[in-house]
């Protein structure tokens, strides 16, 4: 189904280059991007300002086309321009872009997701912050407490309380991640270890009875991919329980892609447990903004206008989102996540394979088909683990893939994602690349990362 790269530029080819795009960019927008990473602060360089996409190619101004492992940070499951999602949005535009109204699709949306995951009622919002957010808010609502556990390295998109960091002891409180966040946002997070049950148990024995909420990414996908151990969700669940505080599992990153019903899939329904809130984002509006909490309808029951605590949204549930999401969804069945699955384990080899014969100790940890590469000796288990990496061959790494046609994530710290449409010739092209690209890794190990 893969269209033939040469056939992928845009029609009308624009005639300014990246670099000139970045120039004046930079001009009216703080980076010239409006995301962080996507600056390549992380890797240096400019980055490919992106013309077109079709299957699992990217095409660049500049005329150059990469084998895309970004997939929009997430939400491209299908790959680009999968025809089922571009019928569903062509047929939802021809029909109005927002009403502010309820639609058929939402319902449909929200059944769909009811179907696949253990929520009995859920809320659309238009991005994973928003979910998070207001997650945070309906559990203090809920519980009538103000406490939130969370853990570093954990990325729930940029809410105040959330972005913040470890505070001097386990179950001392955090301080802001980032100035412009008040210490009063941070005075009620508590930041632990991820995989440290200890630090959990201690936690909740000294602040049990003021904890709202614990929230954990479902499988930590933004410091690399840090799987939970065995049975580590299954205990953070039954800690909350026992404590009368509610376990928000974020599945945002994980949601639809790890496997049908995300990480949830692979843990809680194989053990026999149910987060009390979920948040998803990403694959659920199949590349346009969507994303939405739910859980149990009891708690769900509290939010506006059934209950007191508020939440509303100009767009959310809207319409052409919702179309792109549902087909998104549908089209997600089980021969895709075998799709997935047999592509990333192809990489995975490949990669270990180029990083050996280089000679640069590496890692690679993976939760179903999203996986990363830590390029140190250690297991990762917690970001401390994580930070290990080496940013300088990662660098490296990145910009010798560039070179060869494939576009990385531009940080060690993201996850790789693969689409159904990595057809055999863009794995190859992967694999092709990867020898010198460790190579040159190698190199730079131990060098300066940024
Ligand atoms: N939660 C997780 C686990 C994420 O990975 C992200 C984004 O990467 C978010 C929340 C925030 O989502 P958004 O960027 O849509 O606000």
């Amino acid at each position: 189904m893969t269209p033939a790269p040469e056939l992928q530029r845009s029609v009308d080819r624009p005639t300014a280059t990246s670099e000139a795009l970045f120039a004046r960019g930079r001009a009216v927008t703080p980076g010239g991007v409006n995301s962080p990473v996507r600056a390549f602060n992380a890797v240096g360089g400019t980055p490919r300002f992106i013309a077109s996409a079709a299957g699992p190619w990217l095409t660049d101004v500049d005329g150059n086309t990469y084998v895309d492992l970004i997939c929009s940070w997430g939400p491209m499951l299908l790959g680009h321009q999968h025809p089922d999602v571009m019928a569903a949005i062509g047929a939802a535009v021809a029909r109005g872009t927002s009403y502010g109204t309820p639609t058929e699709g939402e319902i449909a949306l929200v059944e769909e997701i009811v179907a696949r995951t253990p929520v009995e009622r859920a809320r659309l919002v238009s991005s994973g912050t928003e979910a998070t957010m207001s997650a945070i808010r309906l559990a203090r609502g809920f519980t009538g407490r103000d406490l939130v556990v969370k853990f570093a390295g954990c990325y729930h998109g940029h809410v105040d309380s959330l972005l913040a960091a470890a505070g001097s002891g386990l179950t001392t409180f955090a301080i802001p991640g980032t100035p412009g966040v008040p210490e009063s946002s941070t005075a009620l997070t508590l930041v632990l270890p991820y995989n440290d049950r200890a630090a959990v148990t201690a936690a909740f024995a000294e602040h049990g009875d003021r904890i709202a909420c614990l929230i954990t990414e479902a499988a930590p996908g933004n410091m690399g991919v840090v799987p939970p151990a065995p049975g580590f969700n299954a205990f953070l669940a039954e800690t909350c329980r026992a404590h009368g505080a509610l376990f928000i599992s974020d599945e945002v990153m994980t949601g639809f892609r790890v496997s049908k019903a995300g990480q949830w899939g692979t843990d809680g329904a194989v053990e026999g447990w149910v987060p009390d809130l979920m948040t998803f984002g990403k694959v659920m509006g199949g590349g346009l903004p969507a994303a939405a909490f739910g859980g149990r309808a009891d708690v769900m029951g509290h939010l506006a206008p059934d209950g007191p605590v508020y939440q509303a949204g100009t767009l959310s549930g809207n319409p052409v989102a919702t179309a792109a999401g549902l087909a998104t969804l549908r089209a997600a069945t089980d021969e895709v996540y075998a799709h997935l699955g047999s592509v990333a384990d192809t990489l995975r080899a490949g990669v270990a394979e180029a990083f050996t014969a280089a000679g640069l100790p590496h890692v690679i940890q993976s939760t179903g088909s999203m996986f990363s590469v830590f390029l140190t000796d250690e297991p990762v288990t917690d970001y401390a683990g994580a930070q290990r990496t080496d940013g300088a061959a990662y660098g490296a790494f990145f910009h010798a893939m560039l070179d060869r046609g494939v576009h990385l994530p531009p940080s060690a710290y993201e996850a790789w994602f693969v689409s159904a449409a990595h057809d055999d010739r863009a794995v190859q092209t992967i694999l092709d690349a990867l020898p010198e690209s460790a190579r040159a890794a190698a190199a730079a190990a131990g060098g300066e990362g940024r």
